[in-house]
C-alpha cells in the first residue's frame, strides 16, 4: 500500500507576496473584484494596489492576540478522551486516502506570509468532506494521479492570525468574532469543509499545475488559458474529480474546493494538534 508523503519545496520556489501581487499588477486586465465570498479571500486582483504590508514585516502589523508559530496549548487529552478535533467532527485525511501527498504550506514558512501558522502538518475534515475527498482521490487514482493537500481544515483563531499578518481582503477573508469570542464569520477552511489540493503523479511526485499555491493574480484564476495543454488538461481531471465529487470550484484559484453547502457548516476552532 502507498503511504502518506510529506513533500518538502525548495523555499525559493514561493515567490514573495509583495512579487507575487505586482506581477499579478503588470498582468491584469480590467480591475474587476469579485463579490465577496465566504472564503479565504474575497478577491485577488486589483491592479496597482499591491498590499501595503508584504511578509517579512508582518511583525508591524501583526496584532498582539496573533499566535504565529507558537504550539499548540500545553495539555494533551487523555486517550480515552475525544479531542476537540475529533469531538467537532473533523478526521485526519490520511485515515480515508492513504495515498493522499500532504504539502501543507502553513505548517512550514513556505507560504505567503513567510510564517509558520499551523503547530503541526494535519489535514483535517469533517467526516462526510473527507469522503466526498476520497471519493475524488479514487477517481483519480483510476488515472494513476494522487492528490496534493496544499490546506485543509484552519481553525478560526488562525485565521485571525492571518489577518493579523495580512489585513488585505484580497488575500486573506476577514474573521468575524462576536462579543463571546465565537466565530461568526470567516474562511471556508474554518467550517472543515474546504480543500487546496493539486496533483501528483502515481510515486507522489507533484506534477505542473498552472500555478504554485497562493499565486495570487490571473494564471490562478480558473478560466485563466493555460499555455501547456498538458496542464490544462490536468487541470481538467482533477476538476472533473473534484465537481463529480461534491465540491465546487472558486474562480480565482484554481487549487480550492469548498464541499457544497459548506457555508451552511458552523465555524471551528478546535486546535490543530497532534493525534
Ligand atoms: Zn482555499
Amino acid at each position: 500500500m502507498l503511504v502518506p508523503r510529506v513533500l518538502r519545496r525548495s523555499p525559493a520556489a514561493v515567490a514573495p507576496l509583495a512579487a507575487l501581487a505586482v506581477a499579478s499588477a503588470c498582468s491584469a486586465g480590467t480591475p474587476t473584484r469579485p463579490a465577496p465570498t465566504d472564503d479565504d479571500r474575497a478577491a485577488r486582483v486589483v491592479p496597482g494596489s499591491p498590499p501595503a504590508a508584504p511578509a517579512g514585516t508582518a511583525g508591524a502589523v501583526a496584532a498582539p492576540s496573533a499566535k504565529i508559530g507558537t504550539p499548540p496549548a500545553s495539555g494533551v487529552a487523555p486517550a480515552a478522551v475525544a479531542s476537540p478535533a475529533a469531538a467537532a467532527g473533523l478526521v485526519d485525511v490520511v485515515t480515508v486516502i492513504p495515498d493522499v501527498v500532504l504539502d501543507l504550506r502553513y505548517a512550514t514558512a513556505d507560504n505567503f506570509t513567510h510564517h509558520r501558522v499551523y503547530p503541526v502538518a494535519r489535514c483535517l475534515l469533517l467526516a462526510d468532506v473527507a469522503d466526498r475527498l476520497a471519493d475524488a482521490a479514487a477517481t483519480l487514482r483510476a488515472d494513476g494521479l494522487r492528490l496534493v493537500m496544499w490546506d485543509c481544515y484552519r481553525p478560526a483563531s488562525v485565521q485571525r492570525a492571518l489577518w493579523a499578518l495580512v489585513p488585505d481582503p484580497r488575500y486573506v477573508a476577514e474573521p468575524r468574532f462576536d462579543a463571546a469570542g465565537r466565530p461568526t464569520g470567516g474562511s471556508a477552511h474554518s467550517r472543515g469543509a474546504a480543500v487546496d489540493v493539486s496533483l501528483a503523479d502515481a510515486d507522489g511526485a507533484p506534477l505542473a499545475m498552472p500555478t504554485d499555491h497562493d499565486a495570487f493574480g490571473p494564471a490562478a484564476h480558473r478560466d485563466h488559458p493555460a499555455a501547456d495543454p498538458a496542464i490544462r488538461a490536468r487541470l481538467g481531471r482533477l476538476d472533473r474529480a473534484m465537481t463529480s465529487a461534491g465540491f465546487e470550484g472558486l474562480a480565482t484559484e484554481w487549487w480550492h474546493y469548498g464541499a457544497a453547502g459548506a457555508g451552511a457548516r458552523p465555524l471551528l476552532d478546535a486546535p490543530l494538534a497532534p493525534p
